[in-house]
C-alpha cells in the first residue's frame, strides 16, 4: 500500500470529495422534482393571469401601524418548499404596488410581458447559452444579430447598421451617447465647449447618460418647443449658428420619437436635415414610440427615423416583452465597435476565431443574459403581424379616450400622435394643480386602473398611456367611469 504523504493527501481529498458529492446532489433535482416545480409554477402563473384579469392595477401597500409586518424575505441553511416561496411571492411581491402585467396599467409607459417571452427566458436559463461572444455560441450570437438586423430593416436603416440588445432603453441610450462621443473623437479639452441640443421633454436617462459619459460639463441646450411640445427646427438652427459664431463646438442633436411625458414626436426629418448640413451626430430616442413605425397609418408621424446615426428602441415597451430588453442601433457598426470593444489576453481564443461581431464588443457587457431568445420566441410563436395590430389598437384606444374624456368636461392636451395623452380638470376660478393632484390621489386609492401625472409648464396634468398588450376597451371605459365618479364627487369650490 502506498503510504507516501502525497497518497495520504489524495485519499483524504477523495473522502472529502465523496462527502461533498452527496451533499451537493440536490443541485440537480430529480426529473420528478423538476416536473413538480414546473407544475407549481404553471399553476401559479395561471392563477396570476386570472387574478390580473379581474383584479386591481395598483395596490398601495397597507401596513398596519399596530402590527407592523416587515417583509418576510429571509434565508436558511436548508432549502424551502416552492409552495412556500410562491406564497411569499404572491403576498409581498405580486400584490403591492403597480401590476405591470395588468391591462389597467395606464401610467408611465406600461410594460406587459407576453407569455412566449417567459418561455424564452426559461429556455435561456436552462440551456444557459453564452450570447456574449460568437466563439462561445455562434448560434445564440447569430440569433441576436438576426433580431438587430430585423429591427434595422424595420426602421429602414442601411445594411451598415449594427447594434446590441440591452437590458433597456437607459443602457441603450448610454451606449449611443458614448459611441457618438468616441466617433467624433471628443477630447477632454473639448468637453466644456461641446454643445448637445435636445428638448426639455427628453427622457431623464439621457441626462444621466451624458453625465456618465463625461459630458456633464458640456452644454446641453434645450431647444424651444412648439405648442405640441416638439423641437422647433428654426430655433435649433439659430442656436447652432450662434454657438459656432461664439467658438463653441456643436456636437449632437437628440430627437425624441415619442416623449414619455406627452408622446410628442420631434420633427425627425427636419432634425436630420440640420444634422446633415451641420455635420452633427443625430441621435433618436424612440424607446417608447419607435415600434409604432410598424403601423402603416402611424409611419408618417415617425418619418425620418431611419436617418438617425443612433437609434434607441425598447422591445420591453413597444413589443410588449417583459422588462429587460432594450436595443440600440448604430448606422455604422464600425463606430459602435470602435467605442465598445476590448481585447483581453484571456480572450485570445475567442478573438482568433474570426466569427464576426460579438455582442461583448458592441456593448459594455461581457457575460450577459441570452435576451434575444425571449424576443425571438414572442415574434415566432405569434408572428409579426399581431404586434403591429396591437400597436394600432393601443393608439386607437388612446384617441378614443382623448375624445371621451372631453365629454366628461376635462380639458385635454393636443390630439395624441401615438398612445399617450394628457388631460386635467380645469373649471374656471379654482386651484387646478391642487384639484388635479386630488384626482390623482383618488385614482391611486381606488386602484382599479393606474395612471400617473406630470407637470408641463407649471401645470399638473394627468396622463394616460396605453401600451400594455392587455389593455382593452373595457379598461378605457373603466377609467372613464372612475373619472366620472371622482369629478361628480368633487366639492363645488376646491
Ligand atoms: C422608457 C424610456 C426610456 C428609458 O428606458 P428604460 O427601458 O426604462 O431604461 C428612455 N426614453 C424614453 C422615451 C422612454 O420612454
Amino acid at each position: 500500500m502506498d503510504t507516501s504523504p502525497r497518497s495520504e493527501q489524495k485519499n483524504h481529498l477523495l473522502d472529502t470529495i465523496r462527502n461533498y458529492h452527496e451533499r451537493t446532489a440536490l443541485m440537480e433535482p430529480s426529473p420528478e422534482q423538476w416536473h413538480q416545480w414546473m407544475d407549481e409554477v404553471h399553476a401559479y402563473t395561471e392563477s396570476f393571469i386570472q387574478k390580473t384579469d379581474t383584479g386591481n392595477a395598483y395596490q398601495q401597500r397597507i401596513t398596519d401601524p399596530l402590527h407592523h409586518t416587515p417583509w418576510s424575505f429571509h434565508l436558511e441553511d436548508e432549502g424551502t418548499l416552492l409552495s412556500e416561496v410562491l406564497r411569499e411571492l404572491e403576498q409581498d411581491v405580486d400584490q403591492p404596488g403597480i401590476n405591470p402585467a395588468s391591462g389597467g396599467h395606464l401610467g408611465y409607459i406600461p410594460g406587459g410581458g407576453v407569455l412566449p417571452a417567459a418561455l424564452g427566458d426559461l429556455l435561456a436559463a436552462v440551456t444557459n447559452r453564452y450570447a456574449g461572444i460568437a466563439f462561445a455560441n455562434p448560434g445564440a450570437v447569430a440569433l441576436e444579430h438576426f433580431l438587430i438586423d430585423w429591427m434595422a430593416t424595420l426602421f429602414d436603416m442601411p445594411s451598415t447598421t449594427g447594434g446590441n440588445l440591452t437590458s433597456g432603453g437607459s443602457i441603450a441610450n448610454l451606449i449611443a451617447i458614448t459611441t457618438a462621443r468616441d466617433a467624433r473623437q471628443v477630447r477632454p479639452s473639448d468637453y466644456e465647449r461641446l454643445v448637445i441640443y435636445g428638448s426639455a421633454r427628453m427622457h431623464h436617462c439621457l441626462h444621466k447618460a451624458l453625465r456618465i459619459a463625461g459630458l456633464g460639463y458640456s452644454l446641453l441646450r434645450e431647444v424651444d418647443l412648439d405648442e405640441r411640445q416638439r423641437i422647433r427646427p428654426d430655433h435649433l438652427r439659430d442656436l447652432i449658428t450662434t454657438d459656432r459664431a461664439e467658438g463653441r463646438i456643436p456636437f449632437m442633436i437628440i430627437g425624441s420619437a415619442g416623449t414619455t411625458d406627452t408622446g410628442s414626436i420631434d420633427p425627425l426629418d427636419d432634425l436630420a436635415d440640420i444634422a446633415a448640413r451641420e455635420q452633427l451626430w443625430f441621435h433618436i430616442d424612440a424607446a417608447y414610440g419607435g415600434f409604432f413605425y410598424m403601423v402603416p397609418e402611424l409611419r408618417p408621424a415617425l418619418s425620418g427615423i431611419h436617418r438617425a446615426d443612433s437609434l434607441v428602441i425598447d422591445p420591453h415597451k413597444g413589443l410588449f416583452l417583459p422588462y429587460g430588453t432594450g436595443a440600440v442601433l448604430v448606422r455604422d457598426i464600425q463606430q459602435l465597435f470602435a467605442s465598445q470593444y476590448y481585447q483581453a489576453n484571456y480572450m485570445q481564443d475567442a478573438n482568433q476565431a474570426n466569427l464576426g461581431w460579438s455582442p461583448a464588443d458592441l456593448s459594455p457587457e461581457l457575460t450577459k443574459h441570452f435576451r434575444g431568445l425571449r424576443m425571438y420566441l414572442a415574434l415566432k410563436l405569434f408572428g409579426t403581424r399581431v404586434f403591429s395590430d396591437a400597436l394600432a389598437e393601443k393608439a386607437a384606444l388612446c384617441q378614443y379616450f382623448h375624445l371621451a374624456v372631453q365629454d366628461l368636461g376635462f380639458a385635454v392636451g393636443p390630439t395624441p400622435q401615438l398612445s399617450v395623452t394628457h388631460f386635467r380638470w380645469a373649471p374656471p376660478g379654482q386651484d387646478h394643480n391642487r384639484i388635479n393632484q386630488r384626482i390623482m390621489e383618488r385614482i391611486h386609492a381606488d386602484g382599479r386602473v393606474f395612471l400617473s401625472s406630470t407637470t408641463i409648464d407649471g401645470q399638473v396634468w394627468i396622463r394616460l398611456a396605453v401600451l400594455s398588450f392587455r389593455t382593452k376597451l373595457r379598461h378605457i371605459e373603466a377609467t372613464l367611469d372612475l373619472l366620472r365618479e371622482i369629478v361628480e364627487d368633487l366639492p363645488e369650490n376646491e
